[in-house]
């Protein structure tokens, strides 16, 4: 079975989690952050260890184990009873990450919409992972080399991500704007989705 899909896109710090959190809130939205669920993991672990031994250079975690443990965290999901494919639209944020995931995640994923949030100015999105590196103990927010690693990683390998799904379900929201002006410009394609 596929699931429903709405996938939020766009660079760290461009509000993907912020507003993905935002919509699983409503009833029959569910949201799943590749992120949170990397970093609910015990450090103490083999795939906790990875996880910290990549994010804290600012790299992806690689593809395999990062496609299992979401497929594990979704199935978790089902079985507690958080989601259910069948009524519920899945938000994911921070996955698929390049072309590769996106190729591996193509027998579960039915993409009606990716929001596409962009930022005009660099500088806005260093300033929101600084500010969210001491609000929520992130590591791999806390150095400003890290960042730029993250930020050419995202030029260079989440990107071309908008061209595996195609132009007929990007919608690109400009996300300078406040927060509540872009939850709402998402929230406009959002009811129009059917
Ligand atoms: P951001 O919101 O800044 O983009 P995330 O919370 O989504 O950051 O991710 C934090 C880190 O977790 C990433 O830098 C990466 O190391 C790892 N990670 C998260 N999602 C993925 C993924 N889909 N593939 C590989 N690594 C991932």
């Amino acid at each position: 079975m596929k699931y429903r899909t709405i996938l939020m896109f766009g660079a760290p710090g461009s509000g993907k989690g912020t507003h993905g959190k935002a919509l699983g809130v409503i009833p029959s939205y569910f949201h799943c952050a590749c992120g949170d669920v990397f970093r609910s993991l015990r450090p103490e672990t083999p795939l906790g260890k990875r996880f910290l031994e990549y994010s804290s250079r600012g790299q992806l975690v690689p593809d395999e184990a990062t496609i299992e443990l979401w497929r594990q965290c979704l199935d978790n999901s089902m079985q507690v009873g958080r989601f259910h494919p069948d009524a519920d639209t899945l938000v994911l944020d921070g996955i698929p990450r390049n072309v590769a995931q996106a190729e591996m995640l193509s027998d579960a994923l039915d993409v009606a919409a990716v929001f596409y949030l962009t930022c005009t100015n660099r500088k806005n999105l260093v300033t929101r992972l600084q500010r969210r590196a001491i609000k929520e103990n992130r590591l791999d927010d806390a150095n400003l080399d890290v960042i730029r690693d993250r930020l050419k990683i995202y030029e260079r390998e989440t990107k071309p991500v908008l061209g595996f799904y195609g132009k007929k379900v990007v919608y690109r929201i400009g996300a300078d704007e406040t927060p509540a002006q872009t939850f709402l410009d998402i929230l406009k394609h959002v009811v129009k989705l059917c």
